[in-house]
């Protein structure tokens, strides 16, 4: 019986949000209209992706410029797009992978029609949260990304993580410092420029520290994509 249901499960005849039948994409038509509402259409900034009046690079960025030199984003961080990312990463539930590949390649009509990138690259885990999620989920995310932009992949197995306290206990200040120099590159990016691919970003601080590591290991330029970018009146 339990074997059946997990059959049933994997099968995805159902739409994981609501348990209707599942059409598009793995979900049901209305919850997929119902994440494609929350497409961010507000001019954002073109670094940081936070939203502002005009579209031009916010205070904060021509202050404090980030490590990466641009970030793009598709989806506001609301339900049910949030119990979907939720279940997908934290769930393991590998399954949904399809669903959130299909939001992924979204982002992508935002980037430069010109792609200025020279190869594709997701935020690793730790080895232990690899463990933890029994799956790499930010690959499959760049497996999509590289797929649809024809671009090649640089193996997340030439970025070492090291395990640190999960990001999403800390605040912004504890963030930055929690993962000062946690990553390691073992591959070359010399004068490359890499698009990173994460699923959330909420302070931008891990696509920071990766992107400063990666330019220290001579990338000439990070650009950055996420399914998600979570505001400062959301965190
Ligand atoms: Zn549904
Ligand atoms: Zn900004």
């Amino acid at each position: 019986m339990k074997i059946l249901n997990l059959i049933k499960n994997l099968s995805l005849a159902d739409c994981p949000l609501c348990h209707e039948t599942a059409e598009k994409n793995g979900l049901c038509k209305a919850c997929w209209a119902d994440i494609l509402a929350l497409h961010e259409t507000r001019p954002v900034c073109p670094v940081c992706a936070e939203p502002n009046a005009s579209g031009a690079v916010c205070g904060a960025c021509l202050k404090n410029p980030p490590n990466f030199d641009a970030l793009y984003a598709a989806f506001r961080y609301e339900e049910p797009f949030v119990t979907l990312v939720h279940r997908w990463k934290y769930q393991a539930a590998l399954p949904y992978s399809g669903t959130i590949s299909a939001l992924i390649k979204l982002v992508l009509p935002k980037l430069p029609p010109q792609s200025p990138f020279d190869c594709v690259m997701s935020v690793p885990p730790s080895a232990q949260r690899l463990i933890e999620h029994g799956f790499d989920h930010t690959a499959i995310l760049a497996n999509a990304v590289a797929k649809q932009l024809d671009l090649p992949i640089i193996s997340p197995k030439l970025i070492e993580r090291q395990h640190r306290v999960p990001q999403a206990s800390l605040n912004r200040k504890q963030r930055m410092s929690n993962l000062k120099n946690s990553f390691s590159v073992h591959g070359n990016v010399a004068d490359k420029h890499i698009l990173l691919i994460d699923d959330v970003a909420t302070t931008g601080s891990t696509l920071n520290e990766l992107s400063g590591c990666l330019k220290k290991n001579g990338a000439k330029a990070v650009s950055a994509v996420v399914l998600s970018r979570r505001y400062k009146d959301e965190r």
